[in-house]
């Protein structure tokens, strides 16, 4: 089978290599589609000495069965979470992988067919197309979802997502179908236009403006309920508890190392709650697709679709920045097999 390879400095090629095998507990997965994810850009950029995690959010056809597998067939499509539990503890038995203690990582899924463990594969309906798929059961609208979860108070009426990149543009999406007024804050113009089409109200470029002073001059002064951190950058992190009303909710999406924050200043004085959200729990899926059948636009934060064999010319829009999500398809160059209630 080919697998894509990122050598580094922005180079990727394509691969033959040996067709993985199922130990026990996995299955293997044909690849139908799978999703460029923002974290595979700095193995991409980089100076290609670490392969980090090449693809981990996929989509396709279960062609081979290790030991111990009863509940999927050969055939079966599925949507592989790439985070899968011991299967053994408090939190696997509620399939909320990534809380488990020893959760374990998939990766290499931009390949004709990967490896995915069993209790992590999420059977797909007949009427969830592949791009549907790829982002209810990956991290493209997982990340949004669970994001959520931990805002999900009635109160919250303003939410200002700081970075729009594709999990920025999920939070909008995922918080303006909620019925929120949603703030979009990023300095990619591209990235604001997609942000207004997926339903923020209004769009705030840092770098034409002080986005702090607009945000809260956009809610009346007071600041807004939520802010979400979706750019991974000390200075949004930072931004976020300024743009924040009192009482209001930081929550962070983006990775980023040590902030100087204030106890006092940044929490106490002012009743501020900060959460983190990382990922999505598998359990979580069931809600997602029921989110997508009332109506949901979820492949609307698709913005490009290429056939496998041009990764290269994907990463290099996906790395652009002037793209949303942006999908690999295992099946284009063959139109005999394409899943013809795919619109896209
Ligand atoms: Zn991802
Ligand atoms: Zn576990």
């Amino acid at each position: 089978m080919r697998i894509i390879r990122l050598e580094g400095k922005s180079v990727v090629t394509v691969v033959d290599q040996a067709d993985p095998v199922p130990a026990p507990g996995e299955v293997v997965v044909e690849t139908a589609v799978s999703a460029l994810c923002g974290s595979e850009l700095h193995t991409y950029r980089g100076d290609g000495l670490e392969q980090g995690n090449i693809g981990h959010e996929a989509v396709g056809t279960v062609v081979a069965i290790g030991e111990g597998v009863s509940d999927l067939k050969i055939g079966q499509r599925v949507g592989a979470s790439a985070i899968a539990g011991c299967g053994d503890c408090f939190y696997c038995a509620r399939r909320q992988y990534t809380w488990c203690p020893e959760h374990a990582f998939y990766g290499s899924m931009h390949a004709e067919r990967f490896l995915a463990a069993a209790a992590a594969c999420y059977p797909l309906p007949d009427d969830i197309s592949w791009a549907a798929g790829v982002l209810i059961t990956g991290d493209g609208l997982g990340v949004p979802y669970h994001t959520s979860t931990k805002i999900a108070s009635p109160d919250i009426r303003t939410v200002a997502v700081f970075g729009v990149g594709p999990i920025g543009l999920g939070n909008v999406l995922m918080q303006a179908h909620l019925g929120r007024r949603v703030i979009a804050v990023d300095i990619v113009s591209e990235r604001l236009v997609a942000a207004e089409a997926l339903g923020a109200s209004d769009v705030v470029n840092a770098r034409e403006c002080d986005p702090v002073e607009r945000v809260r001059m956009l809610s009346g002064g007071a600041g807004v309920d939520v802010c979400i951190e979706a750019a991974g950058r000390s200075e949004t992190a930072l931004a976020c508890f300024e743009a924040v009303r009192t009482a209001g909710t930081v929550v962070f999406n983006g990775e980023q190392g040590a902030l100087p924050i204030s106890p006092s200043d940044q929490f106490i004085r002012r009743d501020i709650t900060a959460v983190g959200a990382w990922y999505y729990h598998f359990s979580e899926v069931d809600q997602m697709l029921e989110l997508y059948r009332n109506g949901l636009p979820v492949t609307n934060l698709i913005s490009h679709r290429y056939p496998f064999e041009e990764a290269g010319i994907a990463y290099e829009k996906f790395s652009s920045g002037q793209s949303a999500k942006v999908l690999l398809d295992y099946q284009m160059g063959a139109p005999n097999q394409a899943d013809a209630s795919d619109s896209l």
